[in-house]
C-alpha cells in the first residue's frame, strides 16, 4: 500500500486531476483567444444570427468557473476576429506569440480559442511551427454563446481538460471539439452547422475528452512542433499560394490567373487522385516551367494522391500532398517554399509533416 508521504499524496493528487507538471498540484494553462463563434453572440438564442468575435476572453473563461479547479488559468486576448478573416500574418503572430509563452518555465500548457471555419489551417500552421512539447490545444464553438445549447463552455472546459493533461504532451497540437481529440494534420470541418463538424477523415480522432477525463487511444508519428524545421522567429511573412479547384469540364482560366498574379505555388485541388483534364495539365505544366511549384492534392475529402498514379509527376516536377486536405497542403508549401523550390526537396517535406 501507498505511504502517505507528501510525495505520494502529490502524485495521488496528479493522478486524480490529470495534472501531472513536476512541482505544482495543478498546471499552468494560458488561454490565448483570437476570436470565433466562440466569443460570439446574437440578439435571439435560436435564430442563428449573430456576429462572431464579440466577448473578450475574461468573458470566455468567466462561464467556465470549474475550470479553475483543473489548472491555474490566465487569458490573453491575441486577436478578435471571425476565422474567415484569418491571415497569414496573424499566424505568423499567433506562433510567435504561443512561443514565447511555451519557452517560459510559467507556463505548462496552452489553449487557443479559434472561429471553426479556418480552425484547421491555424491549428496545422502550428504543429509545424511551434517548438515545444508542452500541450497545444485549439477550440472553437459552432454555436454563439447567446445561442439555446451554446457548445462554447463546454467545448473550452474539456479544452482545458486536455491541456492540463499530460497526455496531451508531445503530440503536437491538438483540437478538443465536441468530446474528441483531434490532431491538427487530420483534423478538417467537415459540416456547416453541426456540433459534431471537426473530423480526421483519414485516421480517425486521437481520443476523447469528456466528463473530466482525458481517453487518447493513438498517437501521431508525423514531424510536428519540437522536431519541426520550420522556424516562424526567421519569417516576416509567407509566399503566396492559391488553391485552384478542379471539376468536369475544367480549363486553364484559374490556374493561368494565379500565375500572372504572380503565385509562388499552385495546390490543385483534383478530381479523384489528384487528377486533372488535359487543359489543366498543359496550363500546369506551364505554371512548373515559369518556376511555380504545384501540388497535387484532391477534392474528394479523404485518401492520399499517389505520386506518378495516372499523372507523369516526375516528367512534369509535380508534387503530391499525400492526404493532406487543398486547405492543408496549402499552408505547408507556404512554409515549405521558404526552404526550398526543388520538387525532390518539396516531396519529402510532403511525406515529413
Ligand atoms: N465564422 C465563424 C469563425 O470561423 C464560425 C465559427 O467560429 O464557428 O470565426
Amino acid at each position: 500500500m501507498l505511504r502517505k508521504t507528501p510525495i505520494a499524496l502529490l502524485i495521488a493528487a496528479t493522478l486524480c486531476t490529470g495534472a501531472a507538471f513536476a512541482g505544482t498540484a495543478q498546471p499552468a494553462i494560458k488561454v490565448l483567444a483570437t476570436g470565433g463563434t466562440i466569443a460570439g453572440t446574437g440578439e435571439s438564442a435560436g435564430s442563428g444570427a449573430y456576429t462572431s468575435a464579440r466577448l473578450p476572453i475574461d468573458a470566455l473563461l468567466d462561464a467556465v468557473p470549474e475550470a479553475k479547479k483543473l489548472a491555474r488559468l490566465s487569458g490573453e486576448q491575441v486577436v478578435q476576429l471571425g476565422s474567415q478573416a484569418m491571415t497569414p500574418e496573424v499566424w505568423l503572430k499567433i506562433a510567435r506569440r504561443a512561443n514565447e509563452l511555451l519557452a517560459s518555465p510559467e507556463v505548462d500548457g496552452l489553449v487557443i480559442t479559434h472561429g471553426t471555419d479556418t480552425l484547421e489551417e491555424t491549428a496545422y500552421f502550428l504543429n509545424l511551427t511551434l517548438r515545444s512539447d508542452k500541450p497545444v490545444v485549439l477550440v472553437g464553438a459552432m454555436r454563439p454563446s447567446t445561442a439555446i445549447s451554446a457548445d462554447g463552455p463546454a467545448n473550452l472546459y474539456e479544452a482545458i481538460t486536455l491541456a492540463a493533461s499530460p497526455q496531451a504532451a508531445g503530440k503536437g497540437v491538438l483540437v478538443a471539439m465536441n468530446d474528441q481529440v483531434l490532431d491538427a494534420r487530420g483534423v478538417t470541418k467537415t459540416s456547416t452547422t453541426s456540433v459534431a463538424t471537426f473530423r480526421s477523415p483519414n485516421e480517425g480522432p486521437l481520443g476523447s475528452v469528456a466528463n473530466g477525463k482525458v481517453e487518447l487511444m493513438r498517437t501521431v508519428l508525423r514531424t510536428h512542433t519540437r522536431t519541426s524545421t520550420f522556424d516562424v522567429a526567421k519569417l516576416d511573412s509567407l509566399p503566396r499560394v492559391e488553391i485552384v479547384y478542379g471539376y468536369a469540364g475544367d480549363n486553364s482560366a484559374q490556374i493561368d490567373a494565379a500565375v500572372k498574379s504572380g503565385a509562388a505555388g499552385i495546390v490543385f485541388a483534383g478530381v479523384g487522385n489528384g487528377n486533372f483534364n488535359p487543359a489543366v495539365e498543359k496550363a500546369l505544366a506551364e505554371a512548373r516551367q515559369k518556376g511555380v511549384a504545384v501540388v497535387r492534392s484532391s477534392r474528394a475529402g479523404s485518401g492520399r494522391v499517389t505520386l506518378d498514379g495516372e499523372v507523369d509527376d516526375a516528367k512534369y516536377g509535380f508534387v503530391v500532398a499525400d492526404d493532406l486536405n487543398p486547405q492543408k497542403a496549402r499552408v505547408l508549401l507556404m512554409l515549405a517554399l521558404t526552404q526550398t523550390q526543388d520538387p525532390q526537396a518539396l516531396q519529402k517535406l510532403f511525406f515529413t509533416y
